[in-house]
C-alpha cells in the first residue's frame, strides 16, 4: 500500500500542500497496520526474512529507477546514488537479514547467587507499529535502512520520505507495495503537515531523521503517547587537524566530504579548527583536491550533486554573503539552478550564520586555532556533535583529543566513513540526537528487551517470607 499526497516539483520548496486535495486518510492508515501487526503476521521470523529479502530485490532490480530518481531530486551522480544509496542500503539489509535470527533469540543472562536458582534472559519482542520519518539527502538509506531493522524486530511500519526529494518519495511509494507486504509496510508521501497528521497517531516507536527543530516536534507529540524515539538529527561536526597531520592527505578527505552530496551530509565536516602553522598548506591540499575532482569545471562535470531546492542553495548563499570571513576558494552561488560552488572560508566571524547553524551544503570555514587545547575549548563550549573527526599521526594526541571532546561518532583521519559499518552503532548525541542503529543496534531499538527470570516451585525456602525473625533477618541481610 502506498498512499501519496500529491508531490511537488522538485524546485518548488514552499513545504506548503498547495491545494489539500488527495490527503491522505492517516487514522485509517495507522488503524489498519495496527490491525495487520495485532494480527501476529508480522512476528514470525519467515515474515520478517520475506520482507529483508523483498527489500533487497527491489533496490537490485530498481537500481537505475532509484538513481535516475536522486539525479533528478539532487543531481546525484549515478555512481554516488549507486554507491551511498543503493548498495549502502543493500549491505545493511543484507546484514540485518543475516543476523536477526541470531538477534530475536533469547540471550541468556548469568544470575547472581541470591537470584539462584533460577534462569535469566533477555528475550527481544517487537514493540509493534513504528513510524520512520526521513529526510531528503540520502532518501533511500534514511528511509530503507530504519524500516529494516523494524521488520526484522517484527514491527510493522507507516514510513513518510521526505517531499523534497519527490522523484525518490515517489519510487519508493510506487515499488515498495509490489516487493513487501502491502498491509504492514506502508509509505505514505507527503509534506510537514501530513507529517503533523502522522505523528498525531499512536505508535510503538517513532525513528526520526532530520533537523535538530523538527526533532523537538517530534519528540513533544511522541511524549502525549509517552512513544520512546530515535532521534538521529544534526548539527555543526568538527574537524580537528592537528600538527602533526598528513595535511596534504586530509586535505583531501575534507575536500571530498564536502564534495559528496554537496556537502548535504548530515555527518559532512561542518568546519575545521586549525593552528597557523598548517593552515593555509591545509587550504592548498583542499583546493588541488577540488580541482582535481572536478577536473576544472565543477559546473559542467556530471560528478557533482546539486542543492536539493532553490530555497536551500539561497540560504547558502546568504550564507556566503554575510560572513566577515576571507573566501580562499570558490564562493559562487546559483540558486536558479541550484549549484553552489565548493568553498572555504578562512575565519568567518563566530557569530555569522555560517558558524552558528549547520552548513548542510559545500562550504567549509576554516577556524584558525592557538592550539589543539583550544580547538577542544572550542567545541565543548557548543552543542554535542553528531560527528566529530581528528587528523593526525601522533597517536597520544589523537587518543587525547577524542578522549577529551565527545560526539555521536568519530572517525579518525578520514570523514563520513564511520557510518558504514553496521557493526559501529550510528547516531547522535544531546543536540546532535538520541537512540542508535545500523546492525544489532537498530534490531535493538526496534525491540522490547524484554527482561525474563525463570523460578523453579521448588525449592521454596520460607526464609523471605515474613515473619521476619531475627534469624532470618541476620540470615537475608548476609545473602541480600
Ligand atoms: P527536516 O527536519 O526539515 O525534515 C525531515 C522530515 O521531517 C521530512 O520528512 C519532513 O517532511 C518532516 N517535517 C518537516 N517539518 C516538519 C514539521 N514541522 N513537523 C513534522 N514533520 C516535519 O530535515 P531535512 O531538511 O529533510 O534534512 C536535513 C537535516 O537532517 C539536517 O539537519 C541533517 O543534519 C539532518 N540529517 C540527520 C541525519 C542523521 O542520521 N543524524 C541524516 C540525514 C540528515
Amino acid at each position: 500500500m502506498a498512499i501519496t499526497s500529491e508531490p511537488r516539483a522538485a524546485s518548488d520548496s514552499s513545504g506548503v500542500d498547495p491545494d489539500g486535495a488527495d490527503r491522505p486518510d492517516v487514522p485509517g492508515i495507522v488503524a489498519r497496520v495496527r490491525a495487520t501487526y495485532d494480527s501476529g503476521r508480522t512476528r514470525p521470523m519467515e515474515w520478517r526474512l520475506e520482507q529483508l529479502d523483498g527489500l533487497v530485490r527491489m533496490l537490485t532490480r530498481e537500481e537505475e529507477r532509484f538513481t535516475a530518481a536522486l539525479a533528478t531530486d539532487l543531481g546525484k551522480p549515478s555512481i554516488e546514488g549507486y554507491l551511498a544509496d543503493v548498495k549502502a542500503t543493500i549491505n545493511e539489509i543484507k546484514d540485518v537479514r543475516k543476523h536477526a535470527p541470531k538477534w530475536a533469540k533469547p540471550r541468556k543472562v548469568s544470575l547472581p547467587m541470591a537470584s539462584k536458582p533460577a534462569k535469566g534472559s533477555v528475550r527481544p519482542e517487537p514493540l509493534g507499529v513504528a513510524l520512520v520519518i526521513a529526510p531528503w539527502n540520502y532518501p533511500i538509506q534514511l528511509l530503507l535502512n530504519p524500516m529494516a531493522a523494524a521488520v526484522a524486530a517484527g514491527n510493522a511500519v507507516v514510513a513518510k520520505p521526505s517531499e523534497l526529494a519527490p522523484a525518490t518519495s515517489a519510487a519508493l511509494a510506487e515499488l515498495l507495495p509490489r516487493y513487501v507486504d502491502p498491509e504492514a509496510i506502508v509509505v505514505v508521501e507527503g509534506d510537514a503537515s501530513v507529517s503533523t497528521d502522522l505523528l498525531a497517531q499512536r505508535y510503538d516507536h517513532i525513528f526520526f531523521t532530520g533537523s535538530t527543530r523538527v526533532g523537538q516536534i517530534v519528540m513533544e507529540a511522541a511524549a502525549r503517547h509517552l512513544t520512546p524515539v530515535t532521534l538521529e538529527l544534526g548539527g555543526k561536526s568538527p574537524a580537528l587537524v592537528d600538527d602533526s597531520a598528513d595535511i596534504e592527505v586530509t586535505g583531501r578527505r575534507l575536500a571530498w566530504g564536502k564534495w559528496l552530496n554537496a556537502g548535504q551530509t548530515c555527518v559532512a565536516p561542518d568546519y575545521v579548527l586549525v593552528t597557523e602553522r598548517h593552515r593555509d598548506a591545509l587550504v592548498e591540499s583542499m583546493r588541488a583536491a577540488f580541482a582535481e575532482f572536478s577536473g576544472g569545471d565543477t559546473r559542467g562535470t556530471p560528478d557533482y550533486s546539486r542543492i536539493v531546492t532553490q530555497r536551500h542553495a539561497t540560504r547558502l548563499e546568504g550564507l556566503l554573503a554575510d560572513h566577515g570571513g576571507a573566501v580562499a576558494i570558490g564562493g559562487e552561488a546559483d540558486p536558479e539552478t541550484r549549484y553552489v560552488e565548493p568553498t572555504v572560508v578562512i575565519d568567518p566571524e563566530l557569530d555569522s550564520g555560517l558558524m552558528s547553524e549547520e552548513i548542510f551544503g559545500p562550504i567549509l570555514p576554516v577556524i584558525t586555532v592557538d592550539s589543539m587545547d583550544a580547538a577542544v575549548d572550542f567545541v565543548n563550549d557548543r552543542d554535542k556533535p553528531l560527528a566529530l573527526y581528528v587528523f593526525g599521526e601522533d597517536d597520544e594526541v589523537v587518543e587525547s583529543l577524542v578522549e577529551r571532546t565527545t560526539a555521536g561518532g568519530t572517525c579518525v583521519n578520514h570523514v563520513i566513513l564511520h557510518l558504514t559499518p553496521s557493526t559501529l552503532p550510528f547516531g547522535g548525541v544531546g543536540a546532535s540526537g538520541m537512540g542508535r542503529y545500523h546492525g544489532q543496534s537498530g534490531f535493538d531499538a526496534f525491540s522490547n528487551l524484554r527482561a525474563v527470570m525463570k523460578k523453579p516451585s521448588n525449592p521454596d525456602a520460607k526464609l523471605a517470607y515474613p515473619p521476619y525473625t531475627s534469624m532470618k533477618e541476620r540470615i537475608l541481610r548476609r545473602l541480600a
